[in-house]
């Protein structure tokens, strides 16, 4: 097996005691058949025994298989295994191979594309965030040894290569990376370009398409390298007039949907600052996008340069941890990209401290990267994954052209 990984995962260790958050906070945390069977035998006659009989109980949904047990949950929300230094007390005394997979594995997100195994992080984890936005060449993939991708069994297979579909993916996914890095353009550009390719290419490479039509293919890829294509599409956007009331609208939503669902008190605290920094609940989102658009430039013309790394690595690492083949088409691959990095993009804006740094432009960048950081991460863990946030991204990609169209009105709010 060969592994790979882009170089903020080869630097990546937990920091455990120091971190700000912890992976299993909030979260419900379930365990295989076979690991949990293990892990009673690796138990039995310690005092573990009885601690692991009361706080891992069958899953509440019925679920059998990989999801059999449900780890339980001290008052705060942390893990009941948790130690005092925010290590977990069963890895320490058992070792690695008790822990559910998505203890063992976390932030790390393996993938098969053929034989090759690639990790990329979750930005779920804050040091995984921040090695990720902050190191200007976090994004460089490389190999890495074996054993830093745990549990290679785990990883999801993307391209099987039995159909067109899958069989061109790594191709489609190298030109959107290409696409992603081009700097001649702008950002929303770029994630404009990408909407168009996957609009083009929509109409035969599409999951479970029998037409293996590879030259069209190749040919909409090459004119999408074209310097004067990329020109034409940045003249286009620049040219669109939309509203970004909507923008605002939306993300707004998103959050206030997920505020309801989520009781983590760093994603509620940091939520309430951002509400608040835009007015308040009550606020109309035309106006709320006004404030933001007015922060977006000046922050611009303070740190754009920095600004523009946090959201290129976030839509890199974004294309790598997940392969588009999982989704319905290319176009709402791309449009969750867009919704996701809109929705980042209003919580780093409303941050109290980019908000404070705006008027003090003497503020050193690490404090925008330390609320860069809270954002990306935050957003993450209890945004970008929840199944309630990916069936709201459903119903307003809409299907077919719609999505496009949809799709502007994002891309005009980056
Ligand atoms: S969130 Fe990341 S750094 Fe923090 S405890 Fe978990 S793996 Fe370690």
């Amino acid at each position: 097996m060969t592994a790979s990984a882009p170089r903020y995962m080869a630097r990546f260790r937990c920091i455990a005691e120091a971190c700000e958050d912890t992976c299993c906070a909030g979260l419900t945390v379930p365990i295989s058949e076979s690991r949990w069977s293990l892990l009673r035998q690796k138990v039995a006659g310690t005092p573990d025994e009885a601690r692991v009989a009361a706080l891992i109980t069958p899953n509440p949904d019925g679920a059998t298989g990989q999801q059999a047990g449900i780890l339980g949950k001290r008052a705060d929300g942390h893990c009941a295994f948790l130690d005092e230094a925010k290590l977990c007390s069963l890895q320490r005394r058992y070792g690695e191979a008790v822990l559910p997979d998505g203890c063992s594995v976390f932030p790390r997100v393996l993938t098969r594309w053929a034989a090759q195994v690639e990790m990329a992080g979750s930005l779920a984890c804050p040091e995984t965030a921040r090695l990720c936005l902050l190191a200007e060449d976090a994004l460089v993939r490389e190999p890495v040894p074996e054993e830093q991708a745990l549990r290679p069994q785990v990883a999801r297979q993307v391209a099987a290569g039995d159909d067109a579909w899958t069989a061109h993916a790594d191709t489609v996914r190298e030109a959107m990376l290409r696409l992603l890095n081009r700097r001649e353009v702008p950002y929303a550009a770029r994630l404009y370009a990408l909407g168009r390719m996957a609009l083009d290419l929509g109409g035969f490479y599409f999951p479970g398409t029998t037409a293996d039509d590879t030259e069209r293919l190749a040919g909409i890829l090459r004119e999408y390298e074209s310097a004067d294509t990329l020109a034409s599409l940045h003249t286009q956007l620049e040219a669109l007039e939309l509203p970004g009331g909507p923008w605002a609208g939306i993300c707004a939503a998103v959050l206030r949907s997920r505020e309801a669902a989520v009781s983590s008190p760093r994603f509620l605290a940091l939520m309430n600052a951002v509400r608040a920094s835009y007015g308040g609940a009550d606020t109309h989102p035309d106006r709320a996008w006004e404030l933001h658009a007015a922060r977006r430039s000046a922050l611009e013309s303070l740190h754009g340069e920095r600004v523009h790394q946090y959201f290129l690595h976030h839509a890199l690492n974004h294309v790598l941890r997940h392969p588009f083949t999982e989704g319905p088409s290319l176009l709402n691959a791309v449009f969750l990209l867009v919704l996701r990095a809109s929705v980042v993009r209003w919580v780093l804006l409303g941050h109290p401290a980019v908000v404070a740094l705006l008027d003090a432009p003497g503020t050193p960048v690490a404090t925008l990267d330390a609320a860069a950081v809270e954002a990306f991460q935050v957003v993450a863990k209890h945004v970008e994954q929840a199944p309630t946030f990916l069936d709201f991204a459903k119903g307003l990609a809409g299907e077919g052209p719609e999505t496009f169209a949809r799709l502007l009105i994002l891309v005009k709010g980056l």
